[in-house]
């Protein structure tokens, strides 16, 4: 073909023109038709696929959306300085050493941009949070999965075993994502594990630790990264306003690290990538701790209940430190996943992960898991 010809539409593959990196991506599977759903089952649809907060955002963040809606003919601040210092207030950090993104999804993609290339390794664990993979695969960088603890692990089965991780990391590796607690098997380290597996990683790998359901934890031993954050400047704690603060539909997340870390993120980060309802939503939803203490004791009393009531009727959970649980089969799963479907109840199959036999549950309002269980086979 000439150039200004006409062109053969049906034959134009755009995927043979994309960059290798994109090219052995496969788009995000989204599940479930969950606007369809909604439509089909009306009232009655259980939703426990996503890991959302069924108490839904502070009524001071709904207050301050509404008024930010007359703002939105604007651009919103590009630096995002009112909710950067309400967080460096709240986390007890300097300002410049946190970034802000459009979910805490698009700053663990983007650290694997700015850091890692073709050349280089990203180790993570075998059932480690999904995006880890797809950021990895994004930057062009090889990834290293390693093998999870074992399912008959007293304390985290299928968990991430850091002293393997840790034996992983090679003279190529830039970037160690850790999810604590991981998502989906709701399973954590305390923080003398982390502490002893920072000591043993080079300073070159920047340790990503993903705390998306910290808000959630109250193990004993388990507090956070952040507490190492200044001893350790390759160390990076994402957050996010998705899961305890229920704010998932505005896509806020943001991280910790060294000051120079968040420069570099500067670079690449799109200029206005949290929008100005997202800003305000967020700082106000931060400011209200008696929200977050009901949210909090809410899903530890109810997880209890649920973790409870399927034990009670023969199901087996992983131990869950997040606003989910792990239901492990011990056979495929896709029968029962089926069978709830039909009835309006919505878990997540775990095939893609590689867990086969298992689903996973969030813990919603009692209404939505007792129907789970008056669906149970
Ligand atoms: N990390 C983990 C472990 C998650 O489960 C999720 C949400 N599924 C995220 C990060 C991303 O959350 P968001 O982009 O909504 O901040």
């Amino acid at each position: 073909m000439t150039a200004g010809s006409a062109r053969d539409v049906a034959a134009f593959d755009a995927s043979l023109l994309a960059n290798p990196a994109t090219a052995a991506l496969r788009a995000y599977d989204p599940g479930h038709d969950l606007p369809a759903l909604r439509q089909r089952f009306g009232a009655t649809i259980a939703e426990l696929g996503s890991n959302e907060n069924p108490l839904g955002p502070s009524p001071r963040a709904l207050e301050a959306m509404r008024a930010a809606l007359a703002e939105s003919w604007r651009y919103p601040d590009p630096r995002g300085a009112a909710l950067k210092a309400a967080l460096a207030q709240h986390l007890g950090v300097a300002v410049e050493r946190i970034a802000l993104g459009n979910g805490s999804h698009e700053l663990l993609m983007l650290l694997a941009q700015c850091f890692a290339d073709p050349a280089h390794s990203i180790v993570f664990s075998q059932y480690g949070f999904a995006v880890f993979a797809i950021a990895t695969a994004a930057a062009g960088a090889r990834a290293i999965g390693v093998r999870a603890l074992p399912r008959d692990h007293a304390q985290a089965p299928c968990g991430h075993d850091l002293g393997a991780i840790a034996d992983a990391v090679r003279d190529d590796t830039r970037i160690v994502y850790l999810a604590n607690p991981n998502n989906p098997t709701g399973t954590w380290f305390d923080d003398a594990s982390l502490e002893r597996f920072l000591r043993r990683v080079p300073g070159s790998v920047v340790v990503v630790v993903d705390e998306a359901y910290h808000e959630y934890v109250d193990a004993p031993g388990l507090g956070s990264a952040l507490a190492f954050a200044d001893r350790y400047p390759n160390l990076v704690v994402t957050r996010t306003f998705s899961k305890a603060y229920a704010l998932a539909g505005l896509r806020v997340g943001y991280l910790v690290a060294h000051a120079s870390v968040v420069a570099v993120l500067e670079r690449l980060r799109e200029s206005f990538n949290v929008n100005s309802i997202a800003l305000a939503g967020a700082e106000a939803a931060l400011a209200d701790r008696e929200h977050l203490a009901r949210v909090r004791a809410f899903n530890r009393d109810e997880r209890a209940w649920l973790l409870d009531a399927l034990a009670a009727r023969g199901y087996a959970t992983l131990p869950s430190q997040a606003n989910f649980l792990l239901v492990d089969l011990g056979r495929d799963a896709t029968p029962f996943e089926r069978r709830l479907f039909e009835r309006g109840v919505i878990v997540r199959p775990m095939g893609g992960y590689g867990l086969a036999h298992a689903v996973r549950v969030s813990v919603g309002c009692r209404a939505a898991n007792q129907r789970l269980l008056d669906a149970l086979p």
